[in-house]
């Protein structure tokens, strides 16, 4: 796992609002997410990332080893990248972002596990 995965500064960390990865605002801004930004297109793009992230997050999780990590499964993020992930997200991806994603074939369930 290489260091640039992990959020550098925890006051500034967001939570990727689809897959719940966590990292700070310029992470977002710079790399993107890295498993979602074939289609949430944050990086270089603020106002993206100011969409499709939330700093409101609970729990953290490190993801080592997701093929198989039975927890990885709990929280449907055993298909993503390692890295370090928010248990519940706050928060929901903008209508017109959902609709996007409809219209690619991508269902989005919001994480935000406080909900239910
Ligand atoms: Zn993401």
């Amino acid at each position: 796992m290489s260091m640039d995965m992990i959020p550098k500064d925890l006051r500034t960390a967001r939570a990727c609002l689809f897959c719940s990865l966590i990292k700070t605002f310029d992470q977002f801004e710079f790399d993107g997410c890295d498993n979602c930004d074939s289609f949430l297109r944050m990086k270089n793009n603020r106002d993206n990332v100011y969409d499709c992230t939330s700093s409101n997050f609970d729990g953290m999780i490190a993801l080592m080893s997701p093929e198989d990590s039975w927890v990885a499964k709990w929280q449907r993020i055993n298909r993503f990248t390692k890295g370090i992930y928010a248990i519940s997200v706050a928060g929901k991806l903008p209508n017109g972002v959902i609709r996007d994603l409809k219209s690619r074939g991508i269902i989005y369930k919001p994480r935000d596990t406080s909900l239910r």
